[in-house]
């Protein structure tokens, strides 16, 4: 494929006349957005062809990542930069009589992930392309993804995300593809002995996949992303009803069979909500793994080599029934005998563990696993039967052991525990940080790390370097790129490390604190636009961006942005550096604390910005709808960042490692993989406070009275009755008398345990933000020394403790035989 100016323009016209069916004096903003789209994407298509047939001809072990979400991102802005073709798309679109940007705007950014899980997954995918990784991800096509956040009097509202909604340039889709996926009915005895039997459900339904492309960054290998959807037959729609005016009746069925794949973890408070959910997570796992055996047989027929050529990693438990699922497809319908499939199955899978609260850890009840997939229980029943047989063997006679490990719970009532499935249904499982990985082997799963310690590796997360550097802040990149002589270090990012030295060198602090301000300025731009909040370029941009819940302790913050306030109230001139407060956030719609957490942050805002003296120094900005596209306009912009959870809560953390890389100075505590940010930027280039993990679970398990921090401190007592007083909620004293209770009562993540030592950093990152050099350099030495949380590493890290695969070189000409979807 050329890539001169002239010939992208003209294969963009020519694009516009195929897939759109216009002209050029006719096409709007979405024909030209649409068509110059097609135009990047016929770049990588040729790769993608070059890219299968490598992977043909080399027959490797592939990498299949299996996750309920995907948060991807904008494709346009990366596409464009993959392939290299910035200047001629710009050049194109100015021959439409559209600016570049404007068209990139129209780029929806797909629905299909939620939160920090989502975006781990869509980062590994593009270290993997990068390292020539031959890799699928696979994953579910959600007509609506997690909901659009936008807010009414302060309070969250949730409108659905139709994302797709005028089609999108990046996908795939694949019909004669579709394959059946089973529910319900009962199972069968059949053909001669053994463990074989035969499923036979009662509702089938069609999944039908599609891709999108997953391109490596400065390499050749496109990957792919196979989403799956579930779609009714033609002749679920009723005819019949429809004649005789019973619109909704008619299409009943094809409602029922498709909202399996309608939104993003159905909300699970009711009866029909659990299936669906359980449904969901079987249908992804059931095509997927039909897929991938299809896949394996393509080029390999003995299943004792399977394990040679697939690897299926399991981001958390969501997709974990597919152990099952692949000892059912080798033992019932590929006749393996049950120890021979049971080899092949744990050498196959590992499981990534994303949480460490043990209510976390999913469950689904027999009962209703036994109706939805009764073959699949009995499946479960059988390993559980070999694995308790197993644990009997090396500690004979503990039958609280045998009790506390079996993958059915017993007590209140009987489960399927999906996280003991994974780990006894792998070879290998992992945490996303070293404490995380630490906590899980002591606590969350010591009963199994002391069975299988081999089993238990560490694999600290990391972040895409191109989308969080390189896409969201060109400035910084482009003066990364000058200091650092090219481009390289997008590929090997310890090369940041170079900074190091020049941390104290005048005129790199110079166009350092340059940057800063015009990423404040973008941003403040947009905050105006979406939020109506004006706010200064010059003040501290002091953000707080994640999901909200109550361990992240938005709250925390909330308390100290009140005790600023009061502070300024009593006396104007105190000593107080002006900051702005940039939240971003949803809350899962049936979370009615953290929900009230968002009121209460709008509450506080409203009350600040519009205080003629706090706002002098002070404004709170809330951007609705956080998501990537948000997260890669705050991060270039932020001073300091916030990772306050209570230690031991946050597995890890990724938005603590794309701020860093920013430049931006964390305020954290020892949580996740703060620990690690720390032990490399080094303690003077970060703001610790509160209790360890250790202290934190002593005080939990201990008497624990945090009414009495709110007696002995004025300050968190004046913020405290504020709140409770209604100065927030418009004199309402009940709108927030849950929140004032949680935290007086039982405060179970220790807000009021850490608030002083909290305020007092606060007080410590003013001190710091004045010494303007100072700050610079805190600022430099972060991104210098996070070269380490780059998904490259991470995905080093799995190779050679995990997945035991190689790299396929895909070469510029590759012949293109036989393509291999
Ligand atoms: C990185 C990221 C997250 C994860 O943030 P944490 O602070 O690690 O919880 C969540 N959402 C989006 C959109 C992200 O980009």
């Amino acid at each position: 494929m050329t890539d001169n100016a002239d010939d992208f323009g003209r294969n963009m016209v020519a694009n516009l006349y195929r897939h759109r069916g216009t002209t050029v004096e006719s096409a709007s903003a979405r024909d030209a957005y649409h068509t110059l789209a097609v135009t990047i994407r016929d770049r990588l298509i040729e790769r993608y062809a070059r890219t299968a047939a490598a992977h043909y001809a080399a027959n490797p072990r592939f990498v299949y990542y299996l996750s309920a979400e995907y948060l991807l991102g904008r494709q346009f802005e990366q596409n464009l930069l993959y392939t290299d073709t910035r200047e001629q798309a710009r050049v194109a679109a100015s021959a439409l009589g559209y600016p570049l940007d404007d068209l990139a705007a129209l780029d929806a950014e797909p629905g299909l992930g939620n939160g920090g899980l989502g975006r781990l997954a869509a980062c590994l995918l593009d270290s993997l392309a990068t390292a020539d990784i031959p890799a699928v991800g696979y994953g579910i096509r959600y007509d609506f993804g997690i909901f659009t956040q936008s807010f009414r009097d302060g309070a969250q509202r949730e409108l659905p995300d139709d994302w797709s909604h005028y089609g999108t340039p990046w996908e795939f889709a694949a019909p004669d593809d579709r394959l059946e996926v089973g529910f319900y009915g009962h199972t069968e005895a059949y053909n001669g002995s053994g463990p074989r039997r035969r499923w036979v459900p009662g509702e089938t339904v069609l999944g039908e996949p599609s891709h999108m492309l997953v391109p490596g960054w400065g390499t050749e290998t496109v990957n792919i992303i196979r989403l799956w959807r579930a779609v009714a037959s033609s002749d679920s729609f009723d005819l019949g009803h429809f004649s005789a005016g019973r619109y909704g009746d008619a299409v009943e069925n094809v409602t029922h069979v498709e909202n399996i794949t309608r939104v993003l973890y159905p909300d699970d408070s009711t009866e029909l909500g659990r299936e669906l959910r359980l449904k969901q997570q079987y249908f992804l796992v059931a095509c997927t793994l039909r897929d991938i055996v299809r896949r394996f047989r393509l080029r390999n027929e003995d299943f004792d080599h399977f394990a040679d050529k697939v690897v299926i990693q399991l981001n958390d438990t969501h997709p974990v029934m597919a152990i099952a699922e692949l000892m059912r497809l080798l033992v019932d319908e590929y006749a393996l005998d049950w120890d021979r499939a049971w080899g092949i199955t744990r050498r196959v899978f590992a499981y990534t563990c994303h949480t460490l609260l043990p209510e976390a850890l999913e469950t689904w009840p027999v009962s209703l696993v036994e109706r939805l997939l009764p073959r699949h229980m009995e499946i479960v029943y059988l390993i559980n039967h070999h694995f308790l047989a197993d644990v009997e063997r090396h500690f004979p006679g503990d039958h609280d052991r045998k009790r506390r490990m079996s993958l059915i719970q017993e007590e209140p009532e009987r489960r399927v525990r999906m996280a003991h499935l994974a780990v006894v249904g792998s070879s290998a499982v992992n945490g996303v940080a070293e404490l995380h990985s630490d906590l899980l082997s002591a606590e969350t799963l010591r009963d199994f790390a002391q069975l299988w310690p081999e089993r238990f590796h560490n694999v600290t997360n990391g972040v895409s370097s191109r989308r969080f550097l390189r896409i969201a802040n060109p400035r910084l990149s482009g003066l990364l790129t000058e200091r650092l002589g090219g481009e390289e270090w997008l590929r090997d990012l310890d090369l940041l490390a170079d900074l190091e030295s020049h941390a104290d060198d005048r005129a790199l602090q110079e166009r350092w604190r340059d940057i800063k301000r015009r990423n404040r300025e973008d941003l403040a731009l947009h905050v105006k636009d979406a939020t109506g909040v004006v706010i200064d370029p010059d003040a501290m941009c002091d953000v707080m961006i994640k999901r909200f819940h109550e361990y992240k302790r938005q709250l925390l913050k909330v308390l100290h942005i009140v005790t600023l306030y009061h502070r300024l109230r009593d006396d104007p001139a105190a000593d107080v550096v002006p900051r702005t407060f940039v939240f971003g956030g949803k809350a899962a719609p049936g979370y009615h604390a953290a929900k009230r957490i968002i009121a209460l942050v709008n509450g506080v805002g409203a009350a600040v910005n519009a205080d003629p003296v706090a706002s002098r120094r002070l404004r709170v900005a809330f951007v609705p709808n956080y998501n990537v596209t948000r997260a890669e306009l705050i991060i270039p912009a932020a001073d300091l960042s916030e990772q306050i959870s209570m230690a031991g809560k946050e597995a890890s953390g990724t938005g603590n490692m794309k701020l860093a890389l920013n430049g931006a100075v964390t305020v954290g505590t020892l949580d996740g993989a703060n620990i690690e940010i720390r032990d490399r930027v080094g303690d003077e280039n970060f703001f610790l406070f509160g209790q360890d993990a250790a202290e934190a679970a002593r005080t939990r398990r201990g008497y624990y009275d945090p009414r009495s921090f709110y007696e002995r401190d004025p300050e968190l007592r004046a913020a405290v009755d504020a709140i409770a007083s209604g100065a927030f909620s418009g004199g309402d004293r009940g709108a927030f008398s849950s929140v004032v209770d949680s935290i007086l009562y039982h405060d179970e993540y220790l807000v009021m345990a850490d608030y002083r030592s909290y305020v007092d950093t606060q007080d410590a990152v003013d001190g710091a933000w004045r010494d303007a050099d100072r700050w610079t350099r805190m600022s430099i030495m972060n991104t210098a020394r996070c070269g380490f949380f780059s998904a490259d590493r991470t995905i080093r890290d799995y190779r050679e403790r995990v997945w035991h695969v190689d790299p396929v070189r895909v070469g510029p000409h590759h012949p293109v035989t036989a393509p291999d979807r």
